[in-house]
């Protein structure tokens, strides 16, 4: 590793964006310009919470649902599936896994990576808001100091995203 190597920031990556197949249905969602401008700029680490938490591919979806009290992250045609706390768990044990990182971006719209656009549900099934997914909230709650982006977002952010992120490095 070089010294430059070093210097870029740390930057964890929703491991769909980055081609990894770990997609619900096992297909990915390959960013161009995460592959192509944001490997350049820092280093790059893949995290798939839904994977981390041992749902595998093919697996069930799951969505954020407003309950009586709370958002939970369920699944949609089984309302007992709920990864609410291991999607919270495994986000607290990335962080403690990751003490040097920089910044993350994330897949837009996922109940697991999503940030502030992820459609939220009653019970019923009905659209009612959005919000983030169980992964990302955790993490944004946690380290609200660390710079969080989604891939629609970045395009034109990129540079100012960069920037923050590499206020966190070593
Ligand atoms: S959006 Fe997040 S949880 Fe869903 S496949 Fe991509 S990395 Fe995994």
């Amino acid at each position: 590793m070089t010294s430059e190597h070093v210097r870029q920031p740390l930057i964890a990556v929703s491991a769909c964006l980055l081609g990894q197949p770990v997609r619900y249905d096992g297909a990915s969602k390959p960013d161009p310009y995460v592959l192509s401008v944001l490997a350049k700029s820092a280093r790059l680490i893949a995290i798939c919470p839904e994977m981390a938490i041992g749902l595998g591919v093919p697996r069930a979806k799951i969505e954020i649902v407003q309950t009586h009290d709370r958002r939970r992250v369920l699944g949609v045609d089984n309302r007992a599936l709920d990864v609410t706390a291991a999607l919270r768990e495994c986000a607290r044990q990335f962080l403690r896994d990751n003490p040097r990182l920089s910044g993350l971006v994330l897949k837009s719209a996922s109940p697991s990576c999503g940030t502030n656009d992820t459609p939220v549900f009653d019970l019923a099934g009905n659209e009612i808001g959005h919000g983030s997914g169980g992964f990302a909230q955790t993490i944004m709650a946690l380290r609200p100091d660390l710079p969080v982006i989604d891939e629609n977002a970045l395009a034109g952010r990129a540079r100012s995203f960069l920037e923050k992120c590499r206020c966190h490095c070593a």
